[in-house]
């Protein structure tokens, strides 16, 4: 089975970030998180990895863990078995030419619970982590949306949760800027929980 990792004590929560790095979103939402002393972590794909190294890079160098999210966004069920297993894989390796390692943390397309999505993390020595709210950040489109989406998600948030955000919608970093001084406010923290992360070994070999 793959792990459900949760978030357990105090006041913590963890933000995650699936779909990139993207180069017209991922700075601002690094800026975002550095202004905010927030930590999280960011499930990359392969295909964007390989286009923006440097982000890649940039990203764990400013404290924050990179995870597997497949190297084309194909959720299994539309690939078999082996292509998905593939899939994984083939990210896998674009982290470690980066990174010079491989991430143990992985979400897949969809978050669909599959046969694939079930084993083919475990075969690659991947922890799957899900996730517990999901505003659809990827659908914003106007200001407004982003405020409205900000304040609602920091209203729901409670301690444990797991945020599903997207680093490549240009609303995500307005987004932030306002739902991160609200978490704070609320003492909710998600330094805490990537350093727990990083203490169960974040990458392999
Ligand atoms: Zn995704």
């Amino acid at each position: 089975m793959g792990i459900q990792e949760r978030v357990r004590s105090g006041r913590e929560i963890l933000l995650t970030f699936d779909d990139g790095p993207d180069p017209s979103v991922t700075p601002a939402v690094l800026e975002a998180l550095r202004e905010a002393k927030a930590r999280a972590v960011f499930f990359v794909l392969g295909k964007q990895v390989e286009k923006y190294p440097d982000l890649v890079r940039r990203t764990q160098d400013e404290g924050h863990i990179i995870g597997n999210h497949t190297y084309t966004h194909t959720a299994y069920g539309r690939f078999t078995l082996f292509e998905y297993l593939e899939d994984v894989k083939r990210c896998q390796e674009a982290v470690a030419k980066v990174l010079g390692r491989s991430p143990t943390y992985f979400r897949p397309p969809e978050g669909r619970l599959t046969v694939g999505s079930l084993s083919v993390p475990l075969l690659c020595g991947l922890h799957t982590m899900y996730w517990s709210l999901d505003p659809r950040d990827f659908s914003l489109e106007t200001s407004e949306q982003a405020n409205l989406c900000a304040d609602q998600l920091a209203a729901q948030t409670r301690p444990g949760d797991i945020l599903l955000l997207h680093d490549v919608n240009p609303a995500l970093p307005r987004v932030l800027a306002r739902l991160l001084p609200q978490l704070r406010e609320r003492g909710m923290d998600s330094s805490e929980s990537v350093k727990r992360l990083e203490s169960r070994t974040p990458y392999q070999k």
